[in-house]
């Protein structure tokens, strides 16, 4: 949990959007939201509870059964959408300062994001007006058609690795679907989802169709995902976490959707163009600080290619830039918050007493451009056995285990060997061996040649623990819909009714 602040803290206050209007919580508290980079409390965030989700949700409970909301046509919540997506382009670089000052996130890499995140809301605006039901060529007398509906009341959950990002995940489809959301952001990261709101002030969304209750988990989610009139939950976040989630939203039959956590393996077969796998390995590892959902935290490499490829491997990253995240230059920003930094610390304590060797980093960062913040630097362990705990388990920090394999049939093996399934990479030239791969692994996207590839268009979602449900491309926006079927009586009579039809 972010530290409890202290009462003579001055820093500036951010509120809470519920209802189209600005609000502190209920209880009046704050915490303090973090700068990774120089490890001191920058802004203070509402601590919201079950009061004031009691009062979000029947925000978005009557926005959406009255009001202008459930009135637009499918094409009018599409412009809204449009519009908003003009407005986070216009705002891009302002959106991005935030989100590196509060997450750590490179300038670089928020500056390339933001520029395409307006995407979400171009597509997802364009998609809202082509969902179309079907008139079915019934076997009965009667005109008998489907219709795709919104659910009503949906809660969104977003980790603290790339909110901006993960929100327009679910609100975009969700808006587009005529749904009316309650949003709560990390507690580490709010003030990314909160600057948003004044864009959807500015675009024109009815009062209350969008909410954001701002405090921790337990405080302020527990009560989200438990309230009767909550119809759905979009979860990201730990595996941990959305299974508890999972449980408490059964209780009320809600739908949930969920995109948890990974173990992904990068697999180096040895016909590969070595210099781009390197690059590949790098960028699912190292980039954002290897906190990603996504990360190829597993680097599976041919036994006959293994040292030379550890060398490049090791070359490379060692060159690595760390520093503020605000400059341009840098590649490697600091852990986002304090809890993490000596989360991924103890998973370089327990690598090593597992008897791994360390053949770069495997320590707190301590370069003068680091200054105080949470930084780590790319580590890379080779010796690792899959059965560790670091092969295991999901660190969410720049740690990379490196596995040797003989051929395709043992990478396949140690790659599905995990309770996840979220991701995994091919390194190869042979297209044969590349669809194999790609068949036979367990996990919701597979890469091959490429490592990150990401867009709205294409579903992206987890196997076994990793989730449930897709996010991205048209299939996400079911996920928010349900589906009901209309029967007109085309005859004159109704026949004896006792008897089912
Ligand atoms: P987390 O599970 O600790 O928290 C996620 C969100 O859940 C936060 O907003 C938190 O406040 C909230 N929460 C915590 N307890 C809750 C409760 N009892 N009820 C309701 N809400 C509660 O995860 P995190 O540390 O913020 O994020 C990192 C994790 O997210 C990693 O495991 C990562 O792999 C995963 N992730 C997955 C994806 C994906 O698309 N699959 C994307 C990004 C991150």
């Amino acid at each position: 949990m972010a530290r409890a602040m202290s009462e003579t803290d001055s820093l500036p206050r951010l509120q809470m959007f519920i209802d189209g209007d600005w609000t502190d919580s209920g209880s009046g508290e704050y915490f303090e939201s973090f700068d990774p980079y120089t490890a001191k409390a920058w802004t203070l965030v509402p601590r919201g509870n079950a009061d004031d989700v009691e009062r979000a949700v029947q925000a978005a409970q009557r926005a959406f059964i009255s009001g202008d909301w459930p009135k637009m046509h499918a094409s009018q919540r599409g412009l809204l959408l449009r519009r908003l997506g003009d407005l986070i382009a216009r705002d891009a670089e302002k959106l991005a300062a935030i989100e590196v000052q509060d997450n750590g996130k490179l300038i670089s890499e928020m500056a390339g994001q933001l520029k395409y995140t307006p995407q979400w809301y171009y597509y997802y605006g364009g998609l809202a007006d082509k969902i179309e039901g079907a008139v079915i060529p019934s076997d009965k007398d009667a005109f008998n058609y489907t219709r795709h509906e919104p659910l009503g009341v949906c809660a969104a959950i977003t980790p603290w690795n790339s909110p901006v990002l993960l929100f327009g995940l679910k609100v975009a489809p969700a808006l587009a679907a005529g749904n009316t959301l309650v949003v709560k952001p990390s507690e580490y990261t709010s003030a990314s989802t909160l600057a948003l709101m004044k864009l959807f002030e500015e675009a024109g969304f009815p009062d209350g169709v969008i909410n954001v209750v701002t405090g921790y988990g337990p405080e302020a989610g527990e009560p989200l995902v438990k309230h009767p009139l909550v119809r759905k939950v979009a979860f990201t976040g730990s595996s941990k976490t959305g299974a508890h989630v999972y449980c408490e939203a059964a209780r009320d039959i809600k739908r949930v959707s969920l995109e948890l956590g990974g173990k992904s393996p990068n697999i180096v077969f040895d016909d590969c163009k070595m210099e781009n796998a390197v690059k590949g390995v790098v960028s699912g590892i190292f980039a954002a600080t290897g906190q990603t959902c996504i990360a190829g935290s597993r680097l599976l490499v041919q036994e006959s290619i293994h040292d030379e490829f550890v060398d490049k491997l090791v070359d490379f990253a060692k060159t690595a830039r760390m520093g503020n995240p605000m400059d341009y230059d840098t590649q490697v920003g600091p852990v986002t918050n304090l809890m993490q930094y000596e989360k991924v610390l103890g998973y370089i304590d327990i690598a090593k007493s597992e008897g791994v060797e360390t053949v770069l980093g495997g320590a707190k960062a301590t370069r003068p451009e680091c200054g105080d913040g949470w930084f780590v630097e790319p580590t890379v362990f080779t010796g690792v056995k899959n059965s560790m705990r670091i092969a295991q388990e999901e660190v969410f920090g720049p740690v990379l285990s490196v596995i040797p394999f003989r051929d395709e049939d043992e990478a396949l093996e140690i790659g599905n060997d995990v309770i996840f399934g979220l991701a995994a990479g091919v390194w190869t030239e042979d297209i044969r061996r590349a669809i194999r791969m790609s068949e036979r692994l367990q996990a919701g996207t597979v890469w091959v040649n490429t490592y990150r590839a990401f867009s709205y268009t294409t579903p992206f979602g987890g196997y076994k623990r990793s989730g449930l449900g897709r996010e991205n491309g048209q299939e996400a926006i079911h996920e928010y819909m349900q589906t009901k079927s209309v029967w007109i009586s085309t005859s004159d009579e109704v026949p004896d009714p006792f008897v089912m039809r």
